[in-house]
């Protein structure tokens, strides 16, 4: 059995890069090559098209220029943020949410870290958020969008909350700030950014996964907000990130988000209702299928499911053999054979974890797409 052409639908892993993304990149890699801090004009020329990057940026968070710093991805932007705060206040500790990416749990571990439990749908719990935090806590990291469940996160109520305790802080006479930052590597295509209305401090894309270039990324850091660089050198983006600028990313990265975002309420549209046909026609034909993660708060390109019984792997192997690409869950965590730590803190058993598979889909999906998966894993399970 297999497709005539291969359907991939694993969009959150990866997206193919807009041929719009590539032209505006194209002068950068030869032709104004440049280094952007070189003082002859071909050089300032150069400088100049990266702060209009940056300030197409900026516009999509609602933010001024300099609160914008050019990473190479979100992991990058992660650990600065985290880093960035952690590494000067070495007394205080952080809490950050069960369900993160790698990038934040593996970067959090290194200092005297709590974990928010989530509930069987992914959502952070926020009375025990509230009691986590305590008069040491300087940084809470809270996801915009699951990676693997695709479950929207509260951001709104969690910048509340923040504001309440800072301003219990500010009457106890505590001077220790509190920061919320999130990671929207996953939302940076679907849902708005802008940091004011989020109330977050923090806020970290990346352009693989908005159809620009991979290994480029960006830390939003609200204006007036002390980090500490990880790497030091020249001194470029504000001393926060030092080495000669990767200009066609920093370009490729402004135009693919400028694409998305002003393409995104009509992508949520068209994506939901491919979200819908998949889910509803799978569970027609398989009704013990269950979808995990949020129905209402939800990634409109995301679909994750259980199907009790199966073994992920062999299906995924399967259904590649059949031309569909899915996956278990994070691309990142793809090589390690323990259960998904977002599974298993939404309750998931382990053998339910290895039972699940995410699909995700993203602008080349189609209704034909769809319809031919679904018919595949159909007829891999019978
Ligand atoms: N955060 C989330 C939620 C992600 O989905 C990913 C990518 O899988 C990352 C961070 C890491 O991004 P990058 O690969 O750009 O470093």
């Amino acid at each position: 059995m297999k497709l005539k052409r291969p359907i991939y639908m694993d969009y959150a892993a990866a997206t193919p890069m807009d041929p719009a993304v590539a032209d505006a990149m194209q002068p950068y890699f030869s032709e104004t090559f440049y280094n952007p801090s070189a003082v002859y004009m071909a050089g300032t020329a150069v400088r100049k098209d990266m702060e209009k990057a940056r300030a197409a940026v900026a516009r999509w968070f609602g933010s001024r220029p300099s609160e914008i710093i050019f990473t190479a991805g979100a992991t990058e932007a992660n650990n600065l943020a985290i880093h960035g705060i952690m590494q000067q206040f070495p007394e205080a500790n952080l809490v950050v949410s069960s369900v993160e990416h790698d990038s934040v749990l593996a970067a959090a571990v290194n200092y005297s870290c709590k974990t928010i439990p989530v509930d069987t749908e992914g959502i952070v719990a926020l009375a025990e958020l509230d009691k986590l935090i305590d008069e040491h806590t300087v940084l809470i990291c809270v996801q915009y969008a699951n990676n693997e469940v695709g479950t929207i996160q509260p951001l709104k109520e969690v910048a509340e909350l923040v504001k309440t305790v800072r301003a219990q802080r500010a009457k106890s006479g505590n001077s220790l700030p509190l920061y919320l930052h999130s990671d929207a590597a996953q939302a940076a295509g679907y849902l708005d950014l802008h940091a004011t209305r989020l109330g977050a401090d923090f806020i970290s894309i990346n352009g693989g996964k908005i159809y620009g270039p991979k290994q480029s990324g960006t830390l939003y850091i609200r204006a007036g907000l002390q980090i500490v660089p990880l790497i030091y050198g020249g001194g470029q983006e504000r001393g926060l990130r030092s080495g000669t600028e990767n200009v066609a990313a920093c370009i490729g990265l402004a135009k693919a988000l400028d694409l998305a975002q002003t393409m995104r309420h009509a992508e949520v549209k068209r994506l939901q209702s491919l979200q819908h046909q998949f889910i509803d026609s799978l569970q027609q034909k398989v009704p013990a299928t269950i979808v995990n993660g949020s129905r209402k708060h939800r990634l409109p390109n995301n679909v994750h499911i259980t199907i009790p019984g199966q073994d992920n792997e062999r299906l995924l192997f399967a259904l590649d053999e059949a031309s569909v690409m899915a996956a278990a869950g994070s691309a990142c965590s793809a090589s390690d054979d323990t259960p998904s730590h977002v599974l298993k803190a939404m309750g998931l058993t382990d053998q339910e974890a290895r039972a699940s598979l995410r699909f995700s889909f993203g602008r080349q999906t189609t209704n034909e797409d769809i319809a031919a998966a679904v018919d595949t894993l159909i007829k891999l399970l019978a």
